[in-house]
């Protein structure tokens, strides 16, 4: 059902865990299937220094997640704000289908944490 790509990402994720001195958390939850991702940042001059994640969820949202984590490390928050699910699905090489709606969380997620850092800073969401 899954290519290697997703595999390696579900059975060796990147950067996963607690961010202890991160600028800011969020979480997002999928209705669909109930997968449920935290998203920790550490946000230093615009640029995401350091993330983190914690996915409960199917393997494809783990994934995802692990992706998503590797595709904006190092990034701007205007460059991590444009990743979109199609980036994160492509980047893994594809994914099953029925199983797309997971890759979302991963993307909400880190919107959400972006929009949260800013609102905290006085500046409007995007
Ligand atoms: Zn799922």
């Amino acid at each position: 059902m899954y290519n290697e790509t997703v595999m390696d990402h579900f059975t060796n994720p990147r950067n996963v865990g607690v961010l202890e001195d991160a600028d800011v958390v969020a979480e997002t939850s999928s209705p669909g299937c109930g997968d449920i991702t935290k998203i920790y940042l550490k946000i230093r001059d615009n640029r995401i220094v350091d993330v983190k994640f914690q996915t409960l969820g199917c393997a494809a949202a783990i994934a995802s997640s692990s992706m998503a984590t590797e595709l904006v490390k190092g990034k701007t928050l205007e460059e991590a704000w444009t990743l979109t699910r199609t980036d994160v699905a492509d980047a893994l090489g594809g994914l099953p289908e029925p199983k797309l709606h997971c890759s979302v969380l991963a993307e909400d997620a880190i919107r959400t944490a972006i929009n949260q850092y800013r609102i905290d800073r006085g500046l409007a969401p995007w």
